[in-house]
Order: structure tokens, then sequence, then C-alpha cells
């Protein structure tokens, strides 16, 4: 799989200006109040950087990590991998995602923030793939960037086995 192989599906200016609507979003929504960005590893980095550079609010930052894609084959599968560094009980939190799928993951994150007392959970996502898997649905999702089809997406810290995070595009590939 090389990076000819990717097939473009939004630019860099596309997810400049999506982030920036959803930092909008969120700075109308928060303003007054503090934020906690929970921030899903590994793919939601790149993401969560350039979201944070462009709110106005306080936010503090802390990340997750769930088992991956490549090491389940169900939705039953989902472990904690890495915990948060710090308690977020009677915070305000917004989870940070590079993309939903089955929403397994995401409901996942959800319950366990929800056990830990947080105040308030909401989901910002850059991208939501649709398929006839999902268990989320969209309007779940209170800070929703960008609908793809159901294609296996890279690029912008998303990777295919660790490859194409670097890239500052959004594409597809077919998995061999
Ligand atoms: P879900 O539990 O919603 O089915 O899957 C979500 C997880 O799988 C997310 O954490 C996301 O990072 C990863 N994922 C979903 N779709 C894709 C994709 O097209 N490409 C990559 N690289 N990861 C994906
Ligand atoms: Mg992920």
């Amino acid at each position: 799989m090389k990076q000819g192989d990717i097939k473009r599906i939004f630019n860099p200016a596309q997810i400049a200006e999506t982030v920036e609507r959803l930092a909008r979003q969120i700075n109308r929504d928060y303003k007054g109040r503090e934020v906690i960005l929970v921030g899903c590893l590994t793919g939601a980095f790149v993401f969560m950087a350039d979201l944070m550079r462009n709110l106005q609010i306080e936010a503090t930052c802390d990340f997750i990590r769930v088992s991956s894609y490549e090491d389940r084959m169900t939705a039953g599968e989902i472990s904690l991998e890495s915990d948060l560094a710090r308690p977020v009980g009677g915070g305000n939190v917004i989870v940070v995602e590079d993309i939903v799928d089955t929403g397994q993951t995401m409901k996942f994150i959800m319950n366990h923030l929800r056990e830990k007392g947080a105040a308030s959970i909401e989901v910002c996502s850059l991208l939501y793939k649709e398929s006839d898997r999902s268990t989320l649905p969209k309007e779940d999702i209170r800070y929703l960037g960008l609908v793809v089809p159901d294609v296996f997406v890279v690029g912008y810290g998303i990777d295919y086995a660790q490859k194409f995070r670097t890239l500052n595009y959004i594409g597809s590939i077919e998995p061999s």
C-alpha cells in the first residue's frame, strides 16, 4: 500500500474549514465554562491539536486509548488500553474522535466517562461513516465534522497499519 493508491476525499482547506466550524460551535456552547477535551488515541491527535488551537474557552486535555479496529473482531471485544491521566468527576467533557463507524467505540468511551462521574459528555468527531452497521445515530454526535461513505479512510492522523498519519489530506484506500 503506497501513497499513490490513496483516493483523495477532503483537502487541507476543507478540513481546516470544518475544524474551525466545530471550534466555533464549541466556543459558543461552552462560553464561560471550562471543558475537558478527551482525545481518542491515536487517530484523533492531529484533529485535536488543530481544534484546540481554535478554542477561546478554557480547556484542558487528556487522552484515552481503547483497543483498535485491527485488534478486535467484534464490538464486544473493546477494551481500555490506557485510561485518562486525571479525574473527570464533575467536569464537562468533550470526547474528540477521528471517525465514528459503528459507534461501539464511542459508546464504550462515553460509558466509561459516565462511570467516572463526568457532569456532561458530548462527542466531537471529525468524520462519521455512513453504514448499516451504525449503532450511534449522527444526531447523537453534537459536534460532527464531515460524513464519509463506507470506505476505509486515512490521513490527517488516521492510519492504515500505522502509515499515512502524516498526510495533510483525508483519503480512502482499499485495504489488501
Ligand atoms: P467503531 O467502534 O465506531 O466501529 O470504530 C471506531 C474506531 O475505529 C475509531 O476509533 C476509529 O479510529 C476506527 N476507524 C473507523 N473507521 C476507520 C477508517 O476508515 N479508517 C481508520 N484508520 N480507522 C477507522
Ligand atoms: Mg480511533
